[in-house]
């Protein structure tokens, strides 16, 4: 798989939605797509690992990379906290043979999608209501109240977005929309 033919699956959705859980789904069930491990200058949470679920970089180092041109894409998804693709990180993939599956937000789903056309296959992950994404997100138990809020103001207008991408799917029922997500994936990579 060449830098001119590689293909992307982008998945993108507000916080809370189950993106995660259905992206693990993914990665389990399709070898032939990595996962792109994002830049971010914000901190590590829990347990995870620079190089595994992002490359973690200070705000000086994040900005440097902006500086060299070395982003496809990046946005300062929250105030002050930046995410952003290296290009190299997309090259390292396709190098590998594979595809490459991206955990995005809104914005950045929506600017791959605008670059790469239909190399890229763009999956929105809805969430059933507002009222059940603030139920999620209090569960998950890793955000404070303010950071809770936060995130529920920017899915109300993430929603208004959605329809800029290739398919949309409702996240009520978990393994319902695994099933939709994996056979949109595999009718786009055959
Ligand atoms: P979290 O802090 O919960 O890991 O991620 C916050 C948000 O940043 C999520 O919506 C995630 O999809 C998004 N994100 C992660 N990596 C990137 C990236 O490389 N570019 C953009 N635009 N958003 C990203």
């Amino acid at each position: 798989m060449s830098t001119e033919s590689g293909k992307l699956v982008i998945l993108s959705a507000p916080s809370g939605s189950g993106k995660t859980t259905i992206l693990q789904h993914i990665i389990r069930d399709f070898p032939q797509l990595e996962f792109s491990i994002s830049a971010t200058s914000r901190a590590p949470r829990g347990a995870e690992q620079h190089g595994v679920d992002y490359y973690f970089l200070s705000g000086d180092e994040f900005r440097q990379a902006i500086t060299e041109d070395k982003f496809i894409e990046w946005e300062e998804v929250y105030a002050g906290t930046h995410y952003g693709t290296l290009k190299s990180e997309m090259e390292r993939i396709w190098t590998n043979g594979n595809s490459i599956i991206f955990d995005i937000d809104v914005k950045g789903g929506i600017n791959l999608k605008k670059i790469f056309g239909n190399r890229a296959l763009s999956i929105f992950i809805m969430p059933p209501s507002i009222d059940e994404l603030r139920k999620r997100l209090v569960g998950r138990g890793t955000d404070s109240p303010e950071a809770i809020e936060r995130r529920i103001a920017k899915a109300a207008t993430e929603i208004e977005d959605a329809k800029h991408f290739d398919v949309i799917i409702i996240n009520d029922d978990l393994d319902k929309a695994v099933a939709k997500v994996e056979s949109a994936i595999e009718e786009f990579l055959s």
